[in-house]
């Protein structure tokens, strides 16, 4: 008996044992749905559910089945092999942490109600990590005492919890999700930074060897903090970050981190103001018809409360308040739109306001006023006034009081902040980020080594994250079409499926299974459809889970001892006689894998 033989009795006599890397379709846990759920609004949730590849339990949490854990186990195997290569050492730290370092850090009440808190059985309160920034810094806090022992890396690939206002588009915002974090700790700003450029290196492998398509764009460091950082942004129109990049140099940052350069505008002498009527005219668009202005004239407000401080904000009126540069510049934690109480307390009229006329008497509230808008002569603006506007505003005149700050999001119509060639916007997901966090948490937790003068210092700390789910989802958002998933084979549940169309036709079906058994020889990942369905069921599954090859046997395998092998991501369809099958679906992987390395 020849070695496929042996195998192929050893399968085929004892079902339960599936080998190590193949599986017959009917014992595989896979429940497809015939209709589109009803509840997903983007193609990878929908596929995924589909597919049987995920089920809800409750809003943002999910169960993996076993064709979502074998992608995700192989996304997490690429980033281990990356980050192994970099040097940096795998651990795991507790999910439920301690109150006490998340005081210790300050930012127990700044993570706000995005965190899960709970309580235990002696009453001392505990979260569920969002982050590890404060529990890997008391980890090495008492024992990683001298610089000869730095740089280090320290990751982990598990659950992260956020209580996300809104859960959605399945896998992509969850509130359960699984990340690998990792966590640098380096002797000075030197080491942070080459750390950091091994890091970003490693995880454009990472991206790279998942297939993706993306970008990689300067980011907000938000809550975690920090002076420095990147996000990995795969593009896709159902991203709910959005990139400008310029389309000359290498400039790329996300919408909230751009800064756009300030826009001059023609100057013209200056004319007393005038207040007209302008009822029912709360938006730009009407006050550009009733005031006849060009909209580069109109000047727009908007206010929010943060943590008490009112903050009102004066953008151009084709242009949007970038909420995140206001929060930077503001501070404060929780960024909400101003109520009609505090907005009245302060003299401004909502649909109305501008800064003319509002009652600014101390520091909680502060107006921000975009440099572009003191560059206007003559503009229109609101006159804190129900049914009323001012014309001929000349911000530079008529502002008082007020901070020239940078909060408008970069547009398609702004240059390149350095080589002023055009700006382009895309949609992005974020499917991974670096920061360059520096002291900031050494500091706050009193973390440091000694230096080799023997003086304590604390360690100068990077961390870098990857949304291990939202990288699946990712990939599913890049390649699918009207029939389901195409995977890249480096991340695909399994390599391809062996489609025997007829299961009452016994030649058919034998030919199917020693394809079966050669491969699983081989070491490749195939799934062999035995199940007793039309061959039309058959098909229609097989591309919605998105095998990268399929392996189609049918009357022609037979009658003329031919197979077709399918390319699922081209549809290239090549006939091939059955001895030759198994090597040349090897030859076809070899290709799709050369796709993305
Ligand atoms: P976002 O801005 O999308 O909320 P974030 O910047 O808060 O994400 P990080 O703290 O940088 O997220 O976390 C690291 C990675 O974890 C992110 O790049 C993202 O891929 C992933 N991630 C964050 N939040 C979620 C979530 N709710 N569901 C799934 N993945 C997430
Ligand atoms: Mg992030």
């Amino acid at each position: 008996m020849d070695k496929t033989a042996v195998f192929y009795v050893f399968i085929i006599g004892n079902p339960d044992i599936q080998g190590g890397f193949c599986m017959l379709a009917s014992k595989l846990y896979c429940p497809t749905l015939r209709n589109d759920p009803v509840e997903a609004d983007i193609v990878s949730h929908k596929y995924m559910l589909k597919a049987g590849m995920i089920r809800k339990n409750a809003s943002g949490f999910y169960s993996f089945l076993p064709l979502a854990r074998r992608s995700i186990l192989k996304i997490e195997q690429i980033i281990r092999e990356e980050m192994n290569k970099t040097g940096a050492q795998e651990i795991m730290m507790p999910i439920v942490q301690p109150a006490e370092i998340w005081q210790e850090s300050g930012r127990w009440d700044v993570y706000g109600k995005e965190m899960f808190k709970l309580v235990d059985r002696h009453g001392k309160e505990h979260c569920l990590a969002p982050t590890h920034e404060e529990l890997i810094t008391t980890l090495v806090r008492n024992e990683l005492r001298s610089y000869k022992q730095l740089p280090i890396n320290l990751y982990q690939i598990q659950n992260k919890y956020r209580d996300e206002i809104r859960p959605r588009f399945g896998l992509m915002r969850s509130r359960e999700f699984v990340m690998k974090d990792a966590y640098s700790f380096d002797m000075d700003e030197e080491g942070l930074a080459l750390t950091y450029q091994d890091m970003y290196n490693a995880y454009s492998r990472i991206f790279t060897r998942c297939g993706l398509q993306y970008s990689i764009v300067l980011a907000d460091s938000g809550q975690i903090g920090g002076k420095y950082s990147h996000e990995f942004m795969a593009l896709a129109q159902s991203g709910e970050a959005e990139v400008v990049s310029c389309t000359h140099c290498e400039y790329a940052a996300d919408i909230e981190q751009a800064e756009p350069k300030t826009l001059t505008m023609d100057v013209e002498p200056m004319v007393e103001l005038s207040k007209f009527a302008t009822p029912h005219c709360s938006t730009i668009e009407e006050l550009v018809k009733v005031a006849a202005v060009p909209i580069e004239k109109t000047i727009k407000a908007v206010a929010f409360d943060i943590d008490g401080v009112l903050a009102l904000c004066m953008v151009r009126g084709d242009h949007d308040v970038n909420d995140v540069a206001v929060q930077r510049i503001v501070g404060g934690n929780d960024v909400t739109t101003a109520s009609a109480e505090l907005l009245k307390q302060h003299g401004l009229v909502p649909g109305y306001m501008s800064p003319i006329g509002a009652n600014k008497t101390d520091e909680s509230f502060v107006i921000l006023v975009d440099p572009t808008v003191m560059q206007i002569y003559n503009g229109v603006a609101g006159a804190n006034e129900e049914g009323y506007h001012y014309r001929y505003v000349t911000p530079q005149r008529d502002f008082t009081d007020v901070r020239v700050e940078t909060i408008r999001f970069m547009t398609e119509q702004d240059q390149c902040p350095l080589c002023n060639a055009p700006i382009q916007r895309a949609h992005g997901i974020e499917v991974g980020q670096v920061f360059q966090l520096g002291t900031k948490y050494s500091e706050a937790l009193q973390a440091t080594f000694l230096d080799k003068t023997g003086k304590a210092k604390p360690f100068v700390m990077g961390c870098y994250g990857i949304g291990v789910t939202r990288t699946l989802a990712a990939s599913i958002e890049q390649y699918h079409d009207e029939n389901g998933i195409i995977w890249p084979v480096a991340i695909a549940p399994y390599e391809g499926v062996i489609l025997p169309l007829n299961m009452k036709d016994e030649s058919m079906v034998t030919i199917a299974q020693n394809l079966y058994a050669q491969l699983m020889v081989d070491n490749d990942e195939f799934v062999l459809d035995d199940r007793n369905e039309r061959a039309g069921v058959k098909f229609k599954d097989a591309d919605l889970i998105g095998y990268p090859i399929q392996v189609i046997v049918g009357k022609d395998a037979v009658q003329q001892g031919n197979i077709e092998i399918k390319i699922r991501r081209t549809g290239e369809k090549y006939v091939v006689p059955i001895n030759e099958a198994a090597s040349q679906v090897q030859n076809k992987l070899k290709e799709l894998r050369q796709l993305h390395q």
